[in-house]
């Protein structure tokens, strides 16, 4: 079973590497009061080309990412991270940012 290749997309839905389905770690942004209505995403999902790599290095990718986009510099309290194969609500990760 392990053998599958579960590192594309296989719903389709994902057009830019990332997808809400197939992706394997889910990122929640928590903006700070004041960024909630300037367009900035509330929602990272990881790359699926990825998803066989471990959870903390997907996690940390995801983390150097996030900081190269000074968009979100200022505008966020913390980011959270989840396992976007299972949908629960469990937190793997939580990180405060400022
Ligand atoms: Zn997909």
């Amino acid at each position: 079973m392990q053998q599958q290749s579960n590192n594309k997309c296989k719903c389709g839905n994902g057009g830019n590497g990332t997808c809400k389905n197939c992706s394997k770690i889910r990122m929640a942004i928590m903006l700070k009061n004041g960024y909630k209505n300037k367009g900035l995403a509330k929602t990272w999902y990881s790359f699926y080309k990825k998803n066989n790599q471990p959870e903390q290095k997907i996690i940390n990718g995801m983390i150097d990412r996030f900081k190269n986009r000074p968009e979100y510099t200022n505008a966020v309290n913390k980011l959270v991270f989840y396992d976007n194969y299972s949908k629960s609500n469990v937190i793997i990760q939580s990180l405060k940012v400022c």
